[in-house]
């Protein structure tokens, strides 16, 4: 573990020095920085390494070669690395497109940053597969939030109230959320934006009565779009709902096991066991693309025990399988209880890479949280021609995002990569009861 225990600045005959006092697994080492233009150098301990600063490109390309050469000092004084090198963003795909872009190779451009080879060739490989989309700022995802779910798991830190109890605060809900939709269709037809995907997240959507989905679905005005509904919980999906979906030309939903051993479901607080997945999975089948989502480190899993949904999972074949690591997120409860996680979650999210890619899949999207186990990363595959177009032009901020519902979280994507985010209040009253002011900030936000 890395901790911070003071800092100081100074300066030398070379220019301004920062200086930190770190603890690395209960040693205390001291680092000296100087990025002066003359001779950059890090200092460990009182030794000396000089930098290799000649990329000050931009403000950004300078403090990323930084980062990348104080990584470098670190891993030679511990002898650590990590898959990921010096990389701490959430998309290190975007920085593969700037490698790419300017003519050089993805996997040696990303290996200046300490990236492993490994990684370094996934993200080629994500790149390869994304090839078609591009940014555009006229294009924009239509996403809605459902803040419910019908229990907790132990992972989670979205906003999402039990439907139990909320009955009541459910149908206020959905009603607001239909006037915020209304609202927007209009105002994105008005400034002429193309919309190209619907995508219903949460939460999970399905854990809304049959009458509210319908009259949620009934809402939504496009047709013939990538339509995504992620119905997430396998005890929330029923036959009534499954032709609710169908009806409204719902296109694609989820179905995330997240493990299939039962003994793990109950533990992580899921209401239902390995044997509800296949069954929703067999009545879903041929009617939508179906993704499912699987966690790596999930409570005191095994690696054949994650072999063994790995296994599970490729027997039905879905359409799209999306490889988490387990998180600690802050407001999650296995952060407050100070669980203990299990090991070896790097040889499973290998083993998930090496099986899925020899079963025919291609991994085509690709994103990392703060707190991942063992520093990994989320990787999205799909079977030829199934991508979710959605989670490629989201997640790679090509399009903007307008969206929906408590807590949501809308983007604006303008030309010369400049974006600008805009957040819906997440408490649902309070989405509720400030409605009219916020909507207004809201659409003045995309005009
Ligand atoms: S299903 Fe998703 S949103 Fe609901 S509690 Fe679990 S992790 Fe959270």
């Amino acid at each position: 573990m890395l901790k911070l225990i003071s800092d100081y600045s100074t300066e030398s005959e070379l220019g301004e020095v920062a200086g930190l006092f770190f603890d690395i697994d209960k040693e205390e080492i001291n680092i000296e920085c100087c990025f002066g233009e003359r001779l950059p150098y890090i200092t460990v301990n009182g030794n000396f390494y000089p930098l290799d600063l000649s990329d000050r490109a931009s403000d950004n390309k300078f403090s990323r070669r930084c980062k990348a050469e104080l990584y470098r000092v670190l891993s030679a004084y511990t002898g650590k690395t990590f898959p990921w090198g010096a990389l701490t963003g959430v998309r290190p795909t975007k920085l593969g497109y700037e490698i790419l872009s300017n003519g050089e190779d993805i996997v040696r451009g990303l290996k200046a940053y300490g990236v492993s080879t490994k990684k370094a060739e996934v993200i080629k490989r994500v790149i390869e597969n994304q090839k078609g989309f591009f940014p555009s700022s006229k294009k924009i995802n239509f996403y809605i939030h459902i803040p419910f779910c019908t229990s907790r798991c132990n992972y989670c830190s979205f906003v999402s109230l039990p439907v139990g109890g909320n009955e009541k605060l459910m149908v206020d809900y959905v009603d607001h959320l239909i006037r915020e939709i209304e609202s927007g269709v209009e105002l994105l037809n008005k400034e002429n934006y193309e919309v190209d995907s619907i995508y219903i997240g949460g939460g999970t959507p399905t854990a809304l009565t049959d009458e509210l989905l319908d009259k949620l679905l009934n809402a939504i005005p496009y047709d013939d779009l990538e339509y995504t509904i992620e119905a997430g919980r396998p005890d929330t999906i029923t036959a009534e709902k499954i032709d609710i979906m169908s009806r409204h030309n719902v296109t694609r939903i989820s179905i995330n096991p997240q493990t299939f051993s039962d003994k793990t479901l109950k533990a992580i607080g899921r209401a239902h066991t390995a044997s509800d997945i296949i069954k929703v999975y067999e009545l879903s089948k041929g009617k939508f693309k179906i993704n499912m989502d699987l966690i790596a480190g999930l409570a005191d899993e095994t690696i054949s025990d994650f072999e063994y949904t790995l296994h599970r999972a490729l027997e039905l074949r879905p359409e799209n399988l999306t490889v988490h690591t387990l998180a600690r997120k802050n407001g999650s409860m296995i952060k407050f209880q100070n669980a203990v996680f299990s090991s070896g979650v790097a040889e499973m999210v290998d083993m998930a890479y090496e099986r899925l890619t020899h079963e025919g899949y291609e991994p085509y999207y690709l994103y990392r949280q703060k707190n991942m186990l063992e520093n990994l990363e989320n990787i999205g595959y799909t079977l030829p021609g199934s991508i979710c177009a959605n989670n490629v032009t989201t997640m790679e901020e090509f399009y903007s995002v307008f969206a929906c519902g408590a807590g949501a979280i809308s983007k604006r994507i303008y030309e010369e990569n400049k974006i600008e985010r805009h957040a819906n209040v997440r408490d649902v009253k309070l989405y509720i009861d400030q409605f009219e002011e916020r909507l207004s900030k809201k659409n003045e936000f995309f005009m």
